[in-house]
C-alpha cells in the first residue's frame, strides 16, 4: 500500500513539516482579532497584517491592505470628522428639496468618477461637508489615498512653522501631492482685529502652492467653501481661476439663505 502523498511538490519530508507548522502558527495568528478602529477588515480581523508561513518554519507578516484606508481615516478623525466610515454615507444624507437632491446628485456622480475636481460653493451648514465627507469615503473604500485638509486649522499650523522649513514642506507635499486632496471650508479665518476675516497673503500663498501643483498633475480635489466662486476669483484670480477651471461641471453654488442652514432650523428669532 503506498503512502498517502502529503508532499506533492517534492520537498524534504523535514521542510514539509516545518512549512506545515508554520502554515498552523500562520493560521491561528490569523484568526485572532486585533483591536484596530477606524473600519471593519474581514481580511485582517483588525490587526492590520496577514501572517504569512516560510518554508523555514519561521512566519512574516504583510501588511494589510486596510492600513491605508485607516490612516486616512485616523487622519480625518483626528482632525474632528467623526464616524466617517459608518455614518458619513450617501445614504445618510437626506435630500427632500431639488437643491439638495441636485447637489447629492453631483456628488454621486464624482464619486463613482473622479474626473476633475469638485467645487461646494455657499451657504455653511448645507451639508456640503457631509457631501465631500461621503465622496471621500467612497474613494477610501475603493482603495484611494485620501487627504483630509481642514483649512482653518491646518493653515495656522502651517504659518507657525515658518522657521521649520523642513517639516513645513512635508506637510505642504502631503497636500500637494496626494492622490485625492479634500480642502475643507478653503479660506476660512478667524476674525482680525479690525472685524474683517479675509485670507493674509501668506493664507493666499499656501493655498495657491497646493491648487497650483494639483493642477499641473491633474490631481483630484474636493473643495468646500463659503465663499461664492467670484469671491475666490476675487481673492486671488490665480488659484480661483485654476480651481473653477479644474472644477467646470462639477461646481455646486449654494445660495445663500438661512432656511438651507440646518443648524438653524427650529431656532425663533425674537
Ligand atoms: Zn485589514
Amino acid at each position: 500500500m503506498g503512502k498517502l502523498n502529503l508532499n506533492p511538490f517534492g520537498m524534504s519530508e523535514q521542510s514539509f513539516d516545518q512549512l506545515a507548522f508554520a502554515k498552523m502558527k500562520a493560521d491561528t495568528i490569523n484568526n485572532t482579532p486585533g483591536d484596530l478602529t477606524g473600519y471593519d477588515c474581514p481580511k485582517c480581523r483588525n490587526r492590520g497584517f496577514i501572517a504569512l508561513e516560510k518554508e523555514d518554519g519561521g512566519i512574516s507578516t504583510q501588511e494589510c491592505d486596510c492600513m491605508k484606508i485607516r490612516r486616512c481615516v485616523w487622519e480625518m478623525e483626528k482632525s474632528g470628522l467623526k464616524n466617517i466610515i459608518r455614518e458619513k454615507t450617501f445614504d445618510a444624507f437626506t435630500a427632500t428639496e431639488g437643491w439638495q437632491k441636485a447637489v447629492k446628485s453631483g456628488a454621486v456622480a464624482y464619486a463613482e468618477k473622479t474626473e476633475g475636481w469638485l467645487l461646494f460653493c455657499g451657504q455653511s451648514g448645507s451639508g456640503k461637508t457631509h457631501l465631500c465627507t461621503a465622496v471621500c469615503r467612497h474613494r477610501l473604500l475603493a482603495g484611494d489615498e485620501v487627504r483630509y485638509m481642514p483649512w482653518r486649522d491646518k493653515i495656522s499650523e502651517i504659518k507657525g512653522m515658518s522657521l521649520d522649513n523642513e517639516r513645513r514642506a512635508e506637510i505642504l507635499n502631503g497636500y500637494k501631492k496626494a492622490q485625492i486632496l479634500y480642502i475643507d471650508d478653503l479660506y476660512k479665518t478667524g476674525k482680525a482685529a479690525d472685524g474683517s476675516s479675509n485670507p493674509t497673503g501668506a493664507d493666499i500663498g499656501i493655498a495657491f502652492e497646493i491648487i497650483n501643483h494639483r493642477y499641473i498633475n491633474h490631481l483630484p480635489t474636493i473643495i468646500s467653501t463659503e465663499k461664492t466662486a467670484q469671491e475666490l476669483v476675487d481673492i486671488d484670480e490665480a488659484t480661483g481661476s485654476r480651481i473653477i477651471e479644474m472644477a467646470e461641471g462639477h461646481t455646486y453654488s449654494i445660495a445663500r439663505d438661512t432656511k438651507r442652514n440646518y443648524r438653524l432650523r427650529g431656532v425663533v428669532t425674537v
